[in-house]
């Protein structure tokens, strides 16, 4: 069993809010899991470390699709492999990440992570790709680390995307969203401040 820490705390769209578990006897409208106060995540006393990540992760996905971009049932979907991801590959245990991990593993397949100098798909130069059948993700090496952080996640989404719901500007949003929540978070160290480089 991976190591799994709630915190007491979440930033989301740049908020912060007190996480708080009810008593398992409360029971939420509609028997929904969790309740957005202006202060305070409510999560119903039953949940699992993993649903509550969840339920975290897909109200991300939610606050942060101000366009309407992707479909809520695609949300969901995304929601739940992003989880798993970030279970399987240690990234919720409470001590943050200071590099993108060498090996990963999306949905069961395994992934190098390589540096390298080009990276070329279709005999373009690209900051990323990610191939299932050599299991390997290239990165840029020349890139700013927040950077490199973020094409990674554009990989990733990619790879948790199964059912290919996701255009290609859905999988620039998420990955700039992701990176920069589990910044703000100190999940992940990314060297830099992702807000002001958003729009480049
Ligand atoms: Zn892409």
């Amino acid at each position: 069993m991976k190591k799994v820490v709630i915190p007491n705390e979440i930033k989301i769209s740049g908020m912060n809010r007190k996480i708080q578990f009810l008593p398992k006897e409360v029971i939420f409208p509609g028997e929904k899991k969790v309740y957005f106060g202006p202060e305070f995540i409510y999560f119903h006393g039953n949940l699992s470390e993993e649903e509550t990540w969840r339920e975290l992760i897909k109200s991300l996905l939610f606050f942060t699709d101000f366009g309407g971009e992707i479909e809520d049932s695609a949300k969901c979907r995304i929601a739940g492999n992003l989880t798993v991801f970030l279970i399987e590959n240690k990234f919720l245990g409470g001590t943050p990440i200071n590099k993108i991990p060498k090996k990963v593993k999306i949905l069961g397949w395994e992934y190098q992570v390589n540096e390298v100098d080009f990276v070329i798909n279709e005999n373009e130069l690209c900051l990323g790709q990610a191939d299932v059948l050599s299991g390997e993700i290239q990165l840029y090496a020349n890139l700013p680390t927040y950077r490199k952080w973020v094409t990674f996640f554009h990989e990733v989404v990619h790879g948790l995307d199964v059912l290919e719901e996701l255009s290609e500007k859905g999988v620039v949003w998420l990955s700039w969203q992701i990176t920069k929540f589990l910044a703000d978070n100190n999940i992940i160290s990314v060297g830099g401040d992702l807000s002001e480089n958003h729009k480049k």
